[in-house]
């Protein structure tokens, strides 16, 4: 068998992504790093190494996948998130950089040393709740899940991590949780209306459809959420949600019909309405 070393590793893949995939030599590296367990910068540092059979054979395998279709942070089981280093799988969605802004205005409203509870509907890989978690450790945060494959991953990036103050449950939203007991409820609910042309598209096809689609106008998630989290909040609790680019309007529409106070939208990186918050009275 001829002999492949990372220089020509990389170029053999890069060339497989390219037309498919527009971060081709991201996407080679990361596969490599993955299978040889390096850091990207030792992949310059010696171009010339030789992989190992079965190292190639591993990588060979991993780039037929990626050229498919599959998710990277599918095939290497990885994502960061706040910084954080998350296990995900295909039960869970793959961590989105524009969900950090649901982190943020999260965060704003938590004074440092409040002992809230804070809850995280439909945690997934656990990525909200974990971060809110991390920076707030005098609170005590829920994630609540209701597939028990994705609360799994969860409950293993806690361990993980090492963090205490945050407990994960197999529940339906915030169903089962005490009246009036949170301070502060988040989520990143499924959103994405059913006859999106994005969901036959990219990345998005391969991640679970309840985490994604949230019925015909992408709101059930979000019609439901708002009416059991105005129960489980405390008078003056807040709610944050995540939703797509175009809902901001009727998001606000909604939790003010519901009786939600202060509903307002918060703008992403890429400048689109992509979080609306509402207080109850
Ligand atoms: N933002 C994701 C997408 O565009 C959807 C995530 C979600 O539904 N919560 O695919």
């Amino acid at each position: 068998m001829a002999e492949h070393t990372i220089a020509s590793a990389l170029e053999y893949a890069s060339g497989r992504f390219s037309g498919v995939h527009d971060s081709a030599t991201l996407d080679a590296e990361v596969l490599l790093c993955h299978v040889l367990e390096q850091r990207r910068a030792q992949l310059y540092a010696w171009p010339e190494r030789v992989l190992t059979a079965s190292q190639w054979r591993a990588f060979e395998r991993l780039v037929a996948r990626r050229e498919k279709g599959e998710p990277v942070a599918y095939l290497t089981g990885r994502r960061e998130f706040w910084s954080l280093p998350l296990q995900v799988s295909g039960d869970t969605l793959i961590p989105r950089p524009e969900t950090e802004l649901l982190v943020e205005r999260a965060l704003e409203q938590v004074p440092a040393a409040a002992a809230w509870l804070i809850a995280d509907l439909g945690t997934g890989s656990g990525a909200v709740a974990l971060a809110i978690a991390r920076e707030r450790p005098a609170c005590r945060v829920l994630g609540t899940e209701t597939s028990p494959q994705a609360l799994h991953v969860a409950r293993g990036n806690a361990r993980r991590l090492g963090l205490a103050n945050v407990s994960l449950v197999q529940m339906d939203w915030c169903r089962a949780l005490a009246t009036s007991g949170c301070h502060l409820i988040a989520a990143n609910p499924p959103y994405v209306p059913s006859g999106d042309p994005h969901l036959a598209q990219g990345d998005v096809r391969f991640e679970p459809r309840r985490a994604l689609v949230g019925g015909e106008d992408g709101l059930d998630a979000i019609r439901v959420i708002g009416r059991e989290a105005g129960r489980a909040l405390r008078s003056g609790g807040v709610l944050l949600l995540e939703h797509g680019h175009d809902q901001a309007p009727r998001v606000r529409d909604l939790l003010a019909d519901q009786g939600y106070r202060t509903v307002r939208s918060y703008r992403d990186l890429a400048d689109k309405e992509r979080v609306t918050q509402g207080s109850v009275p």
